[in-house]
């Protein structure tokens, strides 16, 4: 089987040998919700497609996002390694499939297949940058090149339409509903994306890179140093 997730897509034919009778294909819908915040959690998901967000949910109500994975990443391969448990709340952002594999065996796996132990580990060390990043970003960098920052980022996980409304946007960003309307619209004027009807169309991504803070291709190198090229584009 030819997987569209990037980490199992790395393995070796022995190592996905190993893992793939472990694993089952489930449809995951937006809103759902693969962790609370200190709770045990006893199954890891390998997207192929759709988003997960990690989230901080704050007393009062909202919640802020600290990172994104998509089928770039894996979600609880931490906890399957330590046997912790997962400190944020983790949501669909947008629906999707994903590979599951119970917790247990993963971790039973990845004792005995250093590659597995290795992808997973690195993983968990991009995801702890991308928080970094993220937590950097939203104190220093404008509204603009944020949403450019995040939007490309978007784009390179889930394709050019993102069905995002952008109430949705603005509260995982942290910043006002008036203020995402306003940059949206310039956006679109400057032929960026496009917005209708609870949809976003990205339309020239290079100009959005080229209107991204530096966050943008500071998590791509990350990742790259961390994880290497994408297996899936050679
Ligand atoms: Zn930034």
């Amino acid at each position: 089987m030819t997987y569209q997730n990037q980490i199992l897509a790395r393995l070796t034919d022995n190592e996905r040998g190993r893992i793939q009778p472990h694993l089952s294909i489930v449809r995951l819908e937006r809103g759902e919700r693969l962790s609370e915040p200190q709770s045990k959690i006893s199954k890891v998901y390998f997207p192929h497609s759709g988003v997960f967000s990690f989230v901080v949910e704050l007393p009062g109500g909202g919640a802020v996002e600290t990172a994104i994975v998509g089928n770039d990443g894996v979600f609880g391969a931490a906890q399957a390694l330590n046997d912790q448990v997962s400190l944020n709340s983790v949501l669909v952002q947008m629906s999707g499939e994903a590979s599951v594999i119970d917790l247990y065996r993963l971790r039973d796996l990845a004792l005995e297949l250093p590659g597995l132990r290795k992808a997973l580990t690195g993983y968990e060390v991009f995801l702890f940058g991308q928080a970094q990043q993220t937590g950097a970003c939203n104190a220093v960098h404008r509204v603009r090149e944020r949403i450019c920052k995040w939007l490309a980022r978007m784009q390179d996980i889930a394709g050019d339409e993102l069905p995002l409304t952008q109430e949705f946007l603005a509260q995982m960003m942290g910043v006002r509903r008036t203020s995402v309307g306003e940059v949206a619209q310039t956006l679109q004027r400057d032929g960026m994306l496009e917005y209708s009807r609870g949809t976003i169309r990205i339309k020239d991504g290079k100009k959005l890179r080229d209107n991204a803070c530096d966050c943008y291709a500071d998590v791509a190198g990350h990742y790259k140093v961390i994880i290497g090229d994408d297996p899936l584009e050679t």
